[in-house]
């Protein structure tokens, strides 16, 4: 089967002012144009950034996108952002379901599902991450905890034009530490094979991106593993330098 088009997404998660506009352009003006043809490009800023940065972005090849999303497309639920919100301001896509999210606003696997039905209802790629944590890993749980995370927050009927899946260990992000490529094959592998048991062949296109600690020192290996359709960048996504070292991994 053809492998699907890959995707470098940046999180800038809770950085960035308007001053920080320069990243998206850089990443904007740096982007080489036979890379742009070959792969899909994210900046995900913080929601105050989304409306100014899709509008510096407008017609480049960079898209942007938000961090996550309120299931509701409106209503009384003060300080939160809506899928319709984003789409609205100039966003393709929300990540949902970020580990951060997971664990400071104890999202669960129910709630993220409603989240991606949401981008999926304002027209949004989901990105739907999952993940272990080190303790879950170290009790030799992984390939059982992104098991149950997909199952719980993948909506039925996810299109690859309407989805992503980021397989980010929760040890791995922005600590520099990685799982071995060995490691890295065994839970894409798995994501794949529980894409097309709940998908059928819709699930072989599914882009499964792989994030935590992703720089440009690394990123050829991780992104050279089977089923690794790209990366999803914290830390290194905020240094226009350092995510296009990653996106010309490919
Ligand atoms: C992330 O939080 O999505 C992430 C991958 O972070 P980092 O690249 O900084 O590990």
């Amino acid at each position: 089967t053809e492998r699907p088009r890959p995707l470098v997404a940046g999180n800038w998660k809770m950085n960035g002012l308007q001053a920080s506009l320069t990243v998206a352009e850089a990443v904007r003006d740096g982007l080489d144009a036979g890379l742009a043809e070959r792969i899909d490009v994210l900046v995900c800023p913080p929601a105050t950034l989304v409306g100014a940065t899709a509008a510096a972005l407008k017609g480049s090849p960079v898209k942007v996108g938000g961090q996550d999303v309120h299931a509701e497309a409106s209503g009384a639920y003060t300080g939160n952002v809506s899928a319709e919100m984003l789409a609205d301001a100039g966003a393709t896509a929300t990540i949902v379901g970020h580990s951060e999210r997971r664990a400071y606003h104890r999202e669960s696997d129910a709630d993220i599902r409603a989240k991606a039905l949401a981008a999926r209802r304002a027209g949004l790629v989901a990105i739907i991450c999952v993940g272990e944590t080190r303790e879950e890993r170290e009790a030799g749980r992984t390939l059982d905890v992104v098991r149950g995370q997909l199952a719980g927050s993948l909506p039925d009927g996810a299109k690859a034009a309407d989805t992503v899946i980021a397989y980010e260990p929760v040890w791995a992000i922005g600590t520099g530490l990685t799982p071995t490529v060995d490691d890295v094959a065994q839970v894409h592998a798995l994501i794949r094979r529980e894409l097309e048991s709940r998908l059928g062949a819709e699930g072989a296109k599914v882009r499964i991106l792989y994030g935590g600690s992703v720089k440009p020192s690394n990123a050829a290996e991780l992104m050279g593993v089977a089923n690794v359709d790209g990366a999803l960048v914290g830390g290194a996504s905020l240094k226009a330098e350092d995510f296009l070292g990653i996106a010309a991994a490919y």
